[in-house]
Protein backbone atom coordinates (compact mmCIF):
# COMPACT_ATOMS: atom_id res chain seq x y z
CA UNK A 1 0.00 0.00 0.00
CA UNK A 2 1.29 3.48 -0.47
CA UNK A 3 1.40 6.31 2.39
CA UNK A 4 -1.72 7.55 1.38
CA UNK A 5 -3.54 4.56 2.63
CA UNK A 6 -2.50 5.92 5.94
CA UNK A 7 -4.53 3.69 8.51
CA UNK A 8 -5.33 5.50 12.44
CA UNK A 9 -3.42 2.03 14.35
CA UNK A 10 -1.24 -0.70 12.78
CA UNK A 11 -1.66 -3.78 15.42
CA UNK A 12 1.34 -6.28 15.11
CA UNK A 13 0.10 -9.37 16.13
CA UNK A 14 -3.19 -11.22 16.40
CA UNK A 15 -3.36 -13.11 19.52
CA UNK A 16 -5.88 -11.88 22.08
CA UNK A 17 -3.98 -8.81 22.85
CA UNK A 18 -3.65 -7.48 19.67
CA UNK A 19 -7.04 -8.99 18.38
CA UNK A 20 -8.88 -7.29 21.18
CA UNK A 21 -7.11 -4.21 20.85
CA UNK A 22 -7.79 -4.05 17.08
CA UNK A 23 -12.00 -4.59 18.34
CA UNK A 24 -11.95 -1.74 20.53
CA UNK A 25 -10.20 0.68 18.44
CA UNK A 26 -12.59 -0.10 15.40
CA UNK A 27 -15.59 0.61 17.36
CA UNK A 28 -14.94 3.74 18.34
CA UNK A 29 -14.36 4.78 14.60
CA UNK A 30 -10.42 4.33 14.07
CA UNK A 31 -9.40 3.01 10.66
CA UNK A 32 -7.61 -0.89 11.89
CA UNK A 33 -5.26 -2.97 10.23
CA UNK A 34 -3.98 -5.90 12.06
CA UNK A 35 -1.11 -8.08 11.08
CA UNK A 36 -0.62 -11.65 12.34
CA UNK A 37 2.67 -13.76 10.83
CA UNK A 38 0.37 -17.21 11.31
CA UNK A 39 -2.13 -18.43 9.37
CA UNK A 40 -4.61 -18.52 12.37
CA UNK A 41 -5.36 -15.60 14.29
CA UNK A 42 -5.46 -15.88 17.82
CA UNK A 43 -2.01 -16.91 19.45
CA UNK A 44 -2.13 -18.45 22.49
CA UNK A 45 -5.90 -19.38 21.54
CA UNK A 46 -5.33 -21.57 18.78
CA UNK A 47 -6.98 -25.14 18.68
CA UNK A 48 -5.84 -27.87 16.44
CA UNK A 49 -7.98 -31.33 16.10
CA UNK A 50 -6.54 -34.96 16.64
CA UNK A 51 -8.86 -37.54 15.58
CA UNK A 52 -11.36 -35.04 14.96
CA UNK A 53 -11.57 -34.31 18.96
CA UNK A 54 -10.55 -30.26 19.50
CA UNK A 55 -7.87 -29.58 21.29
CA UNK A 56 -6.58 -26.45 22.88
CA UNK A 57 -3.13 -25.48 22.11
CA UNK A 58 -3.24 -23.17 25.21
CA UNK A 59 -6.18 -21.56 27.29
CA UNK A 60 -8.20 -24.82 28.93
CA UNK A 61 -9.83 -22.46 31.20
CA UNK A 62 -11.04 -19.15 31.80
CA UNK A 63 -11.47 -17.32 34.71
CA UNK A 64 -13.90 -14.17 35.19
CA UNK A 65 -16.55 -14.80 32.24
CA UNK A 66 -18.98 -15.28 34.80
CA UNK A 67 -21.81 -12.58 34.79
CA UNK A 68 -20.38 -9.45 37.29
CA UNK A 69 -16.44 -9.71 36.50
CA UNK A 70 -14.41 -7.51 34.62
CA UNK A 71 -13.55 -10.08 31.92
CA UNK A 72 -17.55 -10.70 31.29
CA UNK A 73 -17.72 -6.83 30.61
CA UNK A 74 -15.11 -6.36 28.94
CA UNK A 75 -16.30 -8.70 25.99
CA UNK A 76 -19.93 -7.76 26.43
CA UNK A 77 -18.45 -4.63 25.48
CA UNK A 78 -16.22 -6.04 22.18
CA UNK A 79 -19.57 -7.89 21.16
CA UNK A 80 -18.66 -11.81 21.54
CA UNK A 81 -19.89 -12.49 25.98
CA UNK A 82 -23.20 -13.59 24.02
CA UNK A 83 -21.74 -15.71 21.06
CA UNK A 84 -19.74 -17.86 23.47
CA UNK A 85 -20.80 -20.86 24.44
CA UNK A 86 -19.48 -21.88 27.78
CA UNK A 87 -19.15 -24.52 30.16
CA UNK A 88 -19.15 -24.22 34.19
CA UNK A 89 -16.53 -26.22 36.40
CA UNK A 90 -18.00 -28.20 39.60
CA UNK A 91 -18.84 -25.32 41.57
CA UNK A 92 -17.06 -27.20 44.66
CA UNK A 93 -14.08 -27.32 43.15
CA UNK A 94 -12.97 -25.89 39.67
CA UNK A 95 -9.28 -26.92 40.64
CA UNK A 96 -8.19 -29.95 42.42
CA UNK A 97 -5.09 -29.91 44.32
CA UNK A 98 -2.89 -33.51 44.55
CA UNK A 99 0.42 -33.52 46.38
CA UNK A 100 3.19 -37.24 45.70
CA UNK A 101 1.27 -40.90 46.28
CA UNK A 102 -1.46 -38.93 48.98
CA UNK A 103 -4.73 -39.76 47.53
CA UNK A 104 -6.47 -36.72 49.31
CA UNK A 105 -7.57 -34.40 46.30
CA UNK A 106 -7.46 -30.66 47.27
CA UNK A 107 -10.36 -28.83 46.08
CA UNK A 108 -10.18 -24.88 45.07
CA UNK A 109 -14.31 -23.65 44.96
CA UNK A 110 -16.40 -21.18 43.53
CA UNK A 111 -17.12 -18.37 45.53
CA UNK A 112 -15.56 -16.86 48.43
CA UNK A 113 -17.93 -18.62 50.95
CA UNK A 114 -17.66 -21.87 49.31
CA UNK A 115 -13.51 -22.07 48.51
CA UNK A 116 -13.40 -21.34 52.39
CA UNK A 117 -16.13 -24.05 53.30
CA UNK A 118 -14.72 -26.75 50.92
CA UNK A 119 -11.61 -26.17 52.48
CA UNK A 120 -12.37 -26.68 56.09
CA UNK A 121 -13.26 -29.80 55.24
CA UNK A 122 -9.54 -30.37 55.00
CA UNK A 123 -8.32 -28.18 57.44
CA UNK A 124 -10.97 -27.87 60.07
CA UNK A 125 -8.57 -25.05 62.25
CA UNK A 126 -7.56 -22.75 59.59
CA UNK A 127 -10.82 -21.03 59.38
CA UNK A 128 -9.51 -17.84 59.80
CA UNK A 129 -6.33 -18.28 57.62
CA UNK A 130 -8.71 -18.65 54.66
CA UNK A 131 -10.91 -15.36 55.82
CA UNK A 132 -7.79 -13.93 56.05
CA UNK A 133 -6.48 -14.97 52.86
CA UNK A 134 -9.84 -14.23 50.64
CA UNK A 135 -9.95 -10.81 52.38
CA UNK A 136 -6.38 -10.22 50.94
CA UNK A 137 -6.93 -11.45 47.50
CA UNK A 138 -10.32 -9.59 47.11
CA UNK A 139 -8.08 -6.20 48.59
CA UNK A 140 -5.71 -6.58 46.22
CA UNK A 141 -8.23 -7.11 43.47
CA UNK A 142 -9.72 -3.85 44.87
CA UNK A 143 -6.23 -2.02 44.46
CA UNK A 144 -6.21 -2.67 40.98
CA UNK A 145 -8.24 -0.24 39.31
CA UNK A 146 -8.63 -1.75 35.84
CA UNK A 147 -9.34 -4.85 37.95
CA UNK A 148 -12.45 -3.40 38.55
CA UNK A 149 -13.18 -1.38 35.66
CA UNK A 150 -12.31 1.74 37.66
CA UNK A 151 -9.91 4.42 37.18
CA UNK A 152 -7.99 5.20 39.96
CA UNK A 153 -4.23 6.05 40.45
CA UNK A 154 -1.19 4.07 40.59
CA UNK A 155 -0.49 4.74 43.71
CA UNK A 156 -3.45 2.31 44.78
CA UNK A 157 -1.81 -0.72 43.17
CA UNK A 158 1.76 0.31 44.73
CA UNK A 159 0.53 0.00 47.96
CA UNK A 160 -0.28 -3.75 47.26
CA UNK A 161 2.06 -4.31 44.86
CA UNK A 162 5.37 -5.43 46.99
CA UNK A 163 3.57 -7.80 49.06
CA UNK A 164 5.78 -11.23 48.49
CA UNK A 165 3.60 -14.43 47.76
CA UNK A 166 5.41 -16.72 49.60
CA UNK A 167 5.94 -14.52 52.73
CA UNK A 168 1.66 -12.84 52.34
CA UNK A 169 0.89 -17.02 52.88
CA UNK A 170 3.54 -17.25 55.65
CA UNK A 171 1.51 -14.67 57.30
CA UNK A 172 -1.57 -15.90 57.12
CA UNK A 173 -0.87 -19.44 58.20
CA UNK A 174 1.75 -21.12 59.58
CA UNK A 175 0.14 -24.42 58.25
CA UNK A 176 2.45 -25.51 55.52
CA UNK A 177 0.36 -27.86 54.26
CA UNK A 178 -2.49 -25.25 53.65
CA UNK A 179 0.18 -22.87 52.25
CA UNK A 180 0.86 -25.40 49.23
CA UNK A 181 -2.67 -26.03 48.43
CA UNK A 182 -3.50 -22.30 48.25
CA UNK A 183 -0.22 -22.52 45.37
CA UNK A 184 -0.94 -26.07 44.41
CA UNK A 185 -2.30 -24.97 41.04
CA UNK A 186 0.77 -22.36 40.45
CA UNK A 187 1.02 -23.50 37.44
CA UNK A 188 -1.38 -20.96 36.30
CA UNK A 189 0.94 -17.73 36.71
CA UNK A 190 4.10 -20.11 36.75
CA UNK A 191 5.05 -18.74 40.91
CA UNK A 192 8.37 -19.07 41.57
CA UNK A 193 9.44 -18.93 45.43
CA UNK A 194 10.44 -15.66 46.81
CA UNK A 195 10.04 -14.03 43.75
CA UNK A 196 6.39 -14.29 42.44
CA UNK A 197 4.31 -11.13 44.20
CA UNK A 198 1.16 -11.60 45.66
CA UNK A 199 -1.15 -9.82 43.49
CA UNK A 200 -0.06 -12.17 40.57
CA UNK A 201 -1.90 -14.73 42.27
CA UNK A 202 -4.15 -12.79 43.88
CA UNK A 203 -5.65 -11.58 40.42
CA UNK A 204 -5.57 -14.72 38.81
CA UNK A 205 -6.98 -16.87 41.55
CA UNK A 206 -9.55 -14.43 42.37
CA UNK A 207 -10.78 -14.67 38.98
CA UNK A 208 -11.48 -18.44 38.72
CA UNK A 209 -12.77 -18.75 42.42
CA UNK A 210 -15.73 -15.84 40.59
CA UNK A 211 -16.18 -18.04 38.21
CA UNK A 212 -14.53 -20.65 35.89
CA UNK A 213 -15.35 -22.50 32.73
CA UNK A 214 -14.07 -23.65 29.74
CA UNK A 215 -15.22 -22.23 25.73
CA UNK A 216 -16.59 -24.92 23.82
CA UNK A 217 -15.54 -26.17 21.63
CA UNK A 218 -12.05 -24.25 22.19
CA UNK A 219 -10.88 -21.21 22.99
CA UNK A 220 -10.31 -20.55 19.24
CA UNK A 221 -13.91 -19.21 18.95
CA UNK A 222 -12.71 -15.92 21.14
CA UNK A 223 -10.20 -15.17 18.15
CA UNK A 224 -13.10 -15.94 15.51
CA UNK A 225 -16.08 -13.60 17.02
CA UNK A 226 -13.38 -11.09 17.91
CA UNK A 227 -12.34 -11.18 14.27
CA UNK A 228 -15.79 -11.11 13.05
CA UNK A 229 -16.81 -7.97 15.14
CA UNK A 230 -13.35 -6.72 13.90
CA UNK A 231 -14.73 -6.99 10.40
CA UNK A 232 -18.15 -5.82 10.90
CA UNK A 233 -16.40 -2.39 12.25
CA UNK A 234 -13.77 -2.42 9.16
CA UNK A 235 -10.93 -3.68 10.47
CA UNK A 236 -8.71 -5.50 8.45
CA UNK A 237 -6.71 -8.41 9.13
CA UNK A 238 -3.95 -9.50 6.94
CA UNK A 239 -2.39 -13.13 8.14
CA UNK A 240 0.50 -14.95 6.87
CA UNK A 241 2.40 -11.03 7.43
CA UNK A 242 5.14 -11.55 9.22
CA UNK A 243 6.37 -7.91 10.40
CA UNK A 244 10.30 -7.42 9.92
CA UNK A 245 10.56 -3.82 10.40
CA UNK A 246 8.71 -0.58 12.27
CA UNK A 247 10.63 1.86 10.67
CA UNK A 248 11.19 4.84 12.84
CA UNK A 249 11.61 8.10 11.06
CA UNK A 250 12.17 12.17 12.95
CA UNK A 251 10.46 10.55 16.71
CA UNK A 252 7.83 8.61 15.11
CA UNK A 253 7.18 5.11 13.32
CA UNK A 254 6.30 5.68 9.66
CA UNK A 255 5.40 1.98 8.56
CA UNK A 256 5.76 -1.19 9.47
CA UNK A 257 7.45 -3.60 6.69
CA UNK A 258 6.95 -7.05 6.93
CA UNK A 259 9.15 -10.34 5.47
CA UNK A 260 7.45 -10.11 1.84
CA UNK A 261 8.39 -6.27 1.23
CA UNK A 262 4.93 -4.90 2.16
CA UNK A 263 4.35 -1.80 4.12
CA UNK A 264 1.49 -0.65 6.13
CA UNK A 265 1.78 3.35 6.97
CA UNK A 266 -0.20 4.18 9.85
CA UNK A 267 -0.48 6.82 12.35
CA UNK A 268 -0.40 4.91 15.76
CA UNK A 269 1.16 2.01 16.17
CA UNK A 270 0.74 -0.94 18.57
CA UNK A 271 2.72 -3.95 19.64
CA UNK A 272 0.94 -7.22 20.56
CA UNK A 273 3.81 -9.17 20.32
CA UNK A 274 6.78 -10.09 23.18
CA UNK A 275 9.15 -6.95 23.78
CA UNK A 276 12.38 -8.85 22.62
CA UNK A 277 10.36 -9.51 18.86
CA UNK A 278 9.69 -6.01 19.27
CA UNK A 279 12.74 -4.58 19.74
CA UNK A 280 14.63 -6.13 16.63
CA UNK A 281 11.94 -4.73 14.49
CA UNK A 282 12.88 -1.17 15.91
CA UNK A 283 16.29 -0.50 15.41
CA UNK A 284 16.09 3.33 16.52
CA UNK A 285 18.10 4.84 18.92
CA UNK A 286 14.66 6.07 20.79
CA UNK A 287 14.98 2.85 22.51
CA UNK A 288 18.45 3.30 24.22
CA UNK A 289 20.71 0.31 24.91
CA UNK A 290 20.27 0.16 28.66
CA UNK A 291 16.54 -0.91 28.08
CA UNK A 292 17.35 -3.05 25.07
CA UNK A 293 20.15 -4.74 27.17
CA UNK A 294 17.69 -4.95 30.41
CA UNK A 295 14.61 -6.42 27.99
CA UNK A 296 16.88 -9.12 27.10
CA UNK A 297 18.59 -10.07 30.38
CA UNK A 298 15.24 -10.59 31.92
CA UNK A 299 13.83 -13.85 33.27
CA UNK A 300 11.47 -16.03 31.39
CA UNK A 301 8.41 -17.66 32.69
CA UNK A 302 8.97 -21.57 32.48
CA UNK A 303 7.56 -23.44 29.50
CA UNK A 304 5.77 -26.64 29.30
CA UNK A 305 5.57 -30.59 27.70
CA UNK A 306 1.98 -31.04 26.69
CA UNK A 307 0.13 -34.15 26.20
CA UNK A 308 -3.36 -34.66 24.47
CA UNK A 309 -5.28 -37.94 24.55
CA UNK A 310 -8.31 -38.80 22.78
CA UNK A 311 -9.31 -41.60 24.64
CA UNK A 312 -11.43 -44.81 23.53
CA UNK A 313 -15.18 -43.93 24.13
CA UNK A 314 -16.96 -44.79 27.74
CA UNK A 315 -13.35 -45.90 29.74
CA UNK A 316 -12.42 -42.49 31.43
CA UNK A 317 -15.28 -41.12 33.69
CA UNK A 318 -15.32 -37.35 33.04
CA UNK A 319 -14.18 -34.92 36.27
CA UNK A 320 -15.57 -31.86 35.87
CA UNK A 321 -12.41 -30.40 37.13
CA UNK A 322 -9.12 -29.87 36.61
CA UNK A 323 -5.99 -31.79 38.62
CA UNK A 324 -3.06 -30.47 39.86
CA UNK A 325 -0.55 -32.72 40.92
CA UNK A 326 2.78 -31.74 42.97
CA UNK A 327 5.55 -34.43 43.03
CA UNK A 328 7.01 -32.45 46.08
CA UNK A 329 4.81 -31.42 49.00
CA UNK A 330 6.31 -27.74 48.31
CA UNK A 331 4.07 -26.70 45.18
CA UNK A 332 7.07 -24.46 44.21
CA UNK A 333 9.72 -26.93 44.23
CA UNK A 334 8.26 -28.16 40.61
CA UNK A 335 9.34 -25.55 38.26
CA UNK A 336 12.96 -25.89 40.13
CA UNK A 337 13.39 -30.11 38.52
CA UNK A 338 16.22 -31.62 37.37
CA UNK A 339 15.81 -33.51 34.30
CA UNK A 340 16.00 -37.12 36.16
CA UNK A 341 13.18 -35.98 38.22
CA UNK A 342 10.56 -35.15 35.26
CA UNK A 343 7.81 -35.18 35.53
CA UNK A 344 7.67 -32.99 38.86
CA UNK A 345 4.07 -31.89 38.48
CA UNK A 346 1.52 -31.59 35.99
CA UNK A 347 -1.67 -30.08 35.59
CA UNK A 348 -4.79 -32.17 33.77
CA UNK A 349 -7.61 -31.08 31.92
CA UNK A 350 -10.01 -33.15 30.71
CA UNK A 351 -13.06 -32.51 28.01
CA UNK A 352 -16.60 -33.92 28.21
CA UNK A 353 -17.89 -36.63 25.55
CA UNK A 354 -21.30 -35.43 24.76
CA UNK A 355 -22.59 -38.72 22.87
CA UNK A 356 -21.12 -40.89 26.11
CA UNK A 357 -22.34 -38.90 29.12
CA UNK A 358 -20.47 -39.19 32.12
CA UNK A 359 -17.42 -39.93 30.17
CA UNK A 360 -13.85 -38.21 28.82
CA UNK A 361 -13.08 -38.11 25.24
CA UNK A 362 -9.94 -36.26 25.59
CA UNK A 363 -7.16 -35.05 27.80
CA UNK A 364 -4.81 -32.51 27.60
CA UNK A 365 -2.03 -32.21 30.63
CA UNK A 366 0.81 -30.05 31.02
CA UNK A 367 4.26 -30.30 33.14
CA UNK A 368 6.73 -27.87 32.95
CA UNK A 369 9.65 -28.37 31.20
CA UNK A 370 12.83 -26.18 30.98
CA UNK A 371 13.86 -24.78 27.18
CA UNK A 372 17.55 -26.38 28.48
CA UNK A 373 16.17 -29.69 27.21
CA UNK A 374 15.17 -29.18 23.87
CA UNK A 375 18.12 -26.62 23.06
CA UNK A 376 19.72 -28.97 21.16
CA UNK A 377 17.01 -28.34 18.97
CA UNK A 378 17.17 -24.91 18.81
CA UNK A 379 17.57 -24.36 15.25
CA UNK A 380 14.95 -26.16 13.74
CA UNK A 381 11.47 -24.29 12.97
CA UNK A 382 8.30 -26.02 12.72
CA UNK A 383 4.59 -24.56 12.98
CA UNK A 384 1.90 -24.27 10.45
CA UNK A 385 2.66 -22.83 7.23
CA UNK A 386 6.68 -23.28 8.08
CA UNK A 387 6.62 -27.36 8.67
CA UNK A 388 9.93 -28.43 9.13
CA UNK A 389 10.76 -31.65 11.03
CA UNK A 390 12.93 -31.60 13.77
CA UNK A 391 14.30 -34.92 13.39
CA UNK A 392 14.20 -38.78 14.56
CA UNK A 393 15.90 -37.33 18.05
CA UNK A 394 13.79 -35.18 19.09
CA UNK A 395 10.92 -37.59 18.26
CA UNK A 396 12.61 -40.21 20.25
CA UNK A 397 12.99 -37.77 22.81
CA UNK A 398 9.43 -36.68 22.81
CA UNK A 399 7.77 -40.23 23.27
CA UNK A 400 9.97 -40.79 25.97
CA UNK A 401 9.11 -37.75 27.69
CA UNK A 402 5.61 -38.91 26.77
CA UNK A 403 6.34 -42.59 28.57
CA UNK A 404 7.23 -40.76 31.92
CA UNK A 405 4.17 -38.53 31.50
CA UNK A 406 1.79 -41.60 31.25
CA UNK A 407 3.30 -43.35 34.06
CA UNK A 408 3.24 -40.94 36.74
CA UNK A 409 -0.96 -40.28 35.00
CA UNK A 410 -2.00 -43.85 35.55
CA UNK A 411 -0.59 -44.21 39.09
CA UNK A 412 -4.02 -41.43 39.90
CA UNK A 413 -5.70 -42.16 36.82
CA UNK A 414 -5.02 -46.34 36.28
CA UNK A 415 -8.22 -46.58 33.43
CA UNK A 416 -5.86 -44.30 31.38
CA UNK A 417 -4.00 -47.29 30.56
CA UNK A 418 -5.07 -49.22 26.74
CA UNK A 419 -7.98 -46.78 26.56
CA UNK A 420 -5.69 -43.84 24.71
CA UNK A 421 -6.94 -44.07 21.00
CA UNK A 422 -4.21 -41.50 20.00
CA UNK A 423 -1.44 -38.98 21.46
CA UNK A 424 -0.09 -36.41 20.38
CA UNK A 425 2.85 -33.72 22.18
CA UNK A 426 4.47 -30.34 22.28
CA UNK A 427 7.57 -29.47 23.53
CA UNK A 428 9.14 -25.75 24.51
CA UNK A 429 9.89 -25.37 20.71
CA UNK A 430 6.13 -25.89 19.50
CA UNK A 431 5.50 -22.93 22.01
CA UNK A 432 8.23 -20.90 20.60
CA UNK A 433 7.39 -21.66 16.78
CA UNK A 434 3.40 -20.79 17.36
CA UNK A 435 3.54 -17.85 19.43
CA UNK A 436 7.08 -16.24 18.70
CA UNK A 437 7.47 -16.14 22.91
CA UNK A 438 11.49 -17.03 23.43
CA UNK A 439 12.03 -20.32 24.85
CA UNK A 440 8.52 -20.74 24.56
CA UNK A 441 7.94 -19.25 28.04
CA UNK A 442 4.78 -20.24 29.10
CA UNK A 443 3.68 -16.42 30.26
CA UNK A 444 6.65 -14.41 28.87
CA UNK A 445 8.52 -12.41 31.57
CA UNK A 446 8.94 -13.39 35.02
CA UNK A 447 7.36 -11.01 37.26
CA UNK A 448 10.11 -10.28 40.22
CA UNK A 449 8.82 -8.72 43.44
CA UNK A 450 12.18 -7.58 44.78
CA UNK A 451 12.57 -6.32 40.94
CA UNK A 452 9.34 -4.71 40.43
CA UNK A 453 10.45 -1.60 37.56
CA UNK A 454 12.67 -3.64 36.06
CA UNK A 455 9.95 -6.80 35.57
CA UNK A 456 7.22 -4.46 34.72
CA UNK A 457 6.69 -3.19 31.00
CA UNK A 458 4.57 -0.35 30.47
CA UNK A 459 1.66 0.35 27.94
CA UNK A 460 3.63 3.42 26.26
CA UNK A 461 7.61 3.43 24.58
CA UNK A 462 9.86 5.93 24.30
CA UNK A 463 8.61 6.77 20.60
CA UNK A 464 5.43 8.47 20.90
CA UNK A 465 3.61 6.73 18.71
CA UNK A 466 4.49 2.81 20.10
CA UNK A 467 2.43 1.32 22.31
CA UNK A 468 2.34 -2.21 23.53
CA UNK A 469 -0.32 -4.64 24.70
CA UNK A 470 -0.36 -8.61 25.37
CA UNK A 471 0.63 -11.04 28.53
CA UNK A 472 4.00 -8.92 28.94
CA UNK A 473 2.32 -6.18 29.96
CA UNK A 474 0.56 -5.95 33.02
CA UNK A 475 -1.07 -9.45 33.45
CA UNK A 476 -0.89 -12.63 31.43
CA UNK A 477 -3.91 -15.16 30.99
CA UNK A 478 -7.34 -14.05 29.12
CA UNK A 479 -8.31 -11.68 31.67
CA UNK A 480 -4.81 -10.30 31.96
CA UNK A 481 -4.67 -9.75 28.33
CA UNK A 482 -7.71 -8.37 28.14
CA UNK A 483 -7.68 -5.63 30.80
CA UNK A 484 -3.96 -4.74 29.26
CA UNK A 485 -5.76 -4.21 25.92
CA UNK A 486 -8.34 -1.65 27.57
CA UNK A 487 -5.19 0.25 29.37
CA UNK A 488 -3.62 0.58 25.93
CA UNK A 489 -6.65 1.34 23.89
CA UNK A 490 -6.86 4.35 26.61
CA UNK A 491 -3.95 5.84 25.61
CA UNK A 492 -5.60 6.20 22.42
CA UNK A 493 -9.09 7.08 23.48
CA UNK A 494 -8.85 8.25 27.32
CA UNK A 495 -9.98 6.27 29.94
CA UNK A 496 -12.16 7.93 31.28
CA UNK A 497 -14.11 8.05 27.99
CA UNK A 498 -13.70 4.38 27.39
CA UNK A 499 -14.79 2.91 31.04
CA UNK A 500 -17.93 4.90 30.30
CA UNK A 501 -18.86 3.06 27.13
CA UNK A 502 -18.43 0.46 28.64
CA UNK A 503 -20.22 1.20 31.57
CA UNK A 504 -22.92 2.72 29.37
CA UNK A 505 -23.35 -0.36 27.49
CA UNK A 506 -23.16 -2.72 30.38
CA UNK A 507 -26.69 -0.93 31.78
CA UNK A 508 -28.15 -1.29 28.11
C1 LIG B 1 0.52 -23.59 27.47
C2 LIG B 1 -0.27 -22.39 27.88
C3 LIG B 1 -1.45 -22.58 28.59
C4 LIG B 1 -2.22 -21.48 28.97
N1 LIG B 1 -3.40 -21.70 29.62
C5 LIG B 1 -4.20 -20.65 29.92
C6 LIG B 1 -5.49 -20.86 30.48
O1 LIG B 1 -5.92 -22.01 30.69
N2 LIG B 1 -6.25 -19.74 30.78
C7 LIG B 1 -5.80 -18.48 30.55
O2 LIG B 1 -6.53 -17.51 30.83
N3 LIG B 1 -4.58 -18.26 29.99
C8 LIG B 1 -3.79 -19.30 29.67
N4 LIG B 1 -2.56 -19.09 29.08
C9 LIG B 1 -2.09 -17.70 28.91
C10 LIG B 1 -2.76 -16.99 27.73
O3 LIG B 1 -2.96 -17.91 26.70
C11 LIG B 1 -1.89 -15.86 27.25
O4 LIG B 1 -1.49 -15.03 28.32
C12 LIG B 1 -2.56 -14.97 26.20
O5 LIG B 1 -3.36 -15.71 25.31
C13 LIG B 1 -1.48 -14.21 25.45
O6 LIG B 1 -2.04 -13.37 24.48
P1 LIG B 1 -1.10 -12.34 23.69
O7 LIG B 1 -1.94 -11.66 22.70
O8 LIG B 1 -0.34 -11.52 24.66
O9 LIG B 1 0.04 -13.24 23.00
P2 LIG B 1 -0.02 -14.43 21.94
O10 LIG B 1 -1.26 -15.20 22.05
O11 LIG B 1 1.28 -15.13 22.09
O12 LIG B 1 -0.06 -13.69 20.54
C14 LIG B 1 1.05 -13.10 19.93
C15 LIG B 1 0.81 -13.16 18.44
O13 LIG B 1 1.81 -12.39 17.77
C16 LIG B 1 2.14 -13.07 16.59
N5 LIG B 1 3.45 -12.61 16.14
C17 LIG B 1 4.66 -12.88 16.71
N6 LIG B 1 5.63 -12.28 15.99
C18 LIG B 1 5.03 -11.63 14.96
C19 LIG B 1 5.51 -10.84 13.87
N7 LIG B 1 6.82 -10.62 13.69
N8 LIG B 1 4.61 -10.31 12.99
C20 LIG B 1 3.28 -10.53 13.15
N9 LIG B 1 2.79 -11.29 14.17
C21 LIG B 1 3.65 -11.82 15.06
C22 LIG B 1 2.12 -14.53 16.99
O14 LIG B 1 2.02 -15.38 15.86
C23 LIG B 1 0.87 -14.57 17.88
O15 LIG B 1 -0.29 -14.84 17.14
C24 LIG B 1 -1.78 -20.17 28.67
C25 LIG B 1 -0.60 -19.97 27.94
C26 LIG B 1 0.14 -21.07 27.54
C27 LIG B 1 1.39 -20.85 26.74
Amino acid sequence: MSSADTYDVVIVGGGLGGMLSAVVLAKEGMKVCLLERDKQVGGCLQTFSLHKKVFDSCVHYIGGLGKGHTLHQIFRYAGIMDKLELKAYDENGFDRIAFGDEDILYPQAIGKENFIEQLLSCFPAERQALEEYMKAITTVGDSFPLYRLRHGSADEKAAVSNWGLTKTLQGLTSNKKLQNVLLGNNLLYAGEAGKTPFYLHALVLESYIHSSHKVYPGSSQIAKFLWKELQAHGGEVHRNTEVTKLNEEQGIITHAETKDGQRFYGKQFIAAVHPEILLDMVDSDMLRPAYRKRIKALQQTVSTFMLNMVLKPGTVPMRNYNIYWNASEDAFAAVNYTANQWPANYAAFFTADETNPGYAESISVLSYMHYEEVAKWTDTLNRAGAEHERGNNYITFKEQKTELLLQKLYERLPELKGNIAAHTSATPLTYRDYTGTPAGSLYGILKDVNKPAETTIATRTKIPNLLMTGQNVNLHGVLGVSITAIATCAELLGMEYLLGKMKQEHHL
